[in-house]
């Protein structure tokens, strides 16, 4: 299953994106989490894609692309894969259609987890996750047992950087200007399968399998 999930920031991709990938037994490859792990570990990408994810902006196509080309090389991505948060331009996204074609690989589905934006902001400023094992809750929709804390490993939970008010509008801006035209083109593929996200967690996994036709 080679598998593509979009959304507007806040959708639930990375909460679906746990379930899919346990599901159909393939790698989450999520650019942002990526682009945290560069930062936590202070390498020079995670410092160039810092200065743009705090304001919410893009961190620039040729890196993005950069890094995950490599990643979709490594072997755990020869029976599929799951790309989070990637394309979002339609740049990146051309690039990806090269990368593939030339690897001899086609997408078999492109997720699209729908969210009207009014709720988005929300859901991104009560986001929490874990410094530990980067499990995600929220402190209406989906809390932990005991606040504060991870329920898997029992590690503090803490807010991102780019979730606050100001910089999560900014993002659902960009994602408007950069990303949303992203549909259209796979549209045009027949490979576009929407999802309504605004729904319980398990009720939207439950679509997402009855999309894929599994
Ligand atoms: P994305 O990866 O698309 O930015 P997340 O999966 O991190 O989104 O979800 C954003 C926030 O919304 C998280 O705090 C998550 O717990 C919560 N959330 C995700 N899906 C739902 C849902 N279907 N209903 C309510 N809250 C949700
Ligand atoms: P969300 O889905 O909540 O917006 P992500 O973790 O996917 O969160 O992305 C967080 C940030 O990382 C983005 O706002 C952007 O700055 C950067 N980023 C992630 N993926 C890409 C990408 N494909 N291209 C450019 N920037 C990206
Ligand atoms: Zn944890």
């Amino acid at each position: 299953m080679k598998l593509l999930i979009m959304g507007r920031p806040g959708a639930g991709k990375g909460t679906q994106a746990v379930n899919i990938k346990e599901y159909y037994k393939i790698p989450h490859i999520s650019t942002g989490d990526m682009f945290r792990a560069a930062i936590k570990n202070e390498t020079k990408l995670g410092l160039l894609a810092k200065s743009y994810m705090d304001k919410g902006g893009l961190v620039p196509d040729e890196v993005t692309i950069g890094i995950v080309e490599e990643r979709l090389l490594e072997d755990d991505c020869k029976n599929g894969f799951l790309l989070d948060g990637f394309p979002r331009t339609i740049n990146q996204a051309i690039a990806l259609d090269s990368f593939l074609t030339k690897n001899g690989v086609k997408l078999d589905a492109v997720l699209d987890v729908n969210v009207k934006p009014e709720i988005l902001v929300r859901r991104m400023v009560g986001r929490r996750v874990c410094k530990t094992c980067g499990a995600t809750f929220h402190v209406e929709f989906n809390a932990p047992k005991v606040e504060g804390i991870c329920d898997n490993c029992g590690s503090q939970l803490i807010q991102r950087a780019d979730d606050t008010e100001a910089t999560a509008k900014n993002r659902l801006e960009v994602y408007d200007n950069n990303t949303a035209p992203l549909l259209e083109y796979y549209k045009k593929q027949n490979i576009l399968k929407t999802v309504d996200g605004d729904q319980p967690l398990d009720k939207v996994f439950d679509d997402i399998k009855a999309v894929l036709g599994a």
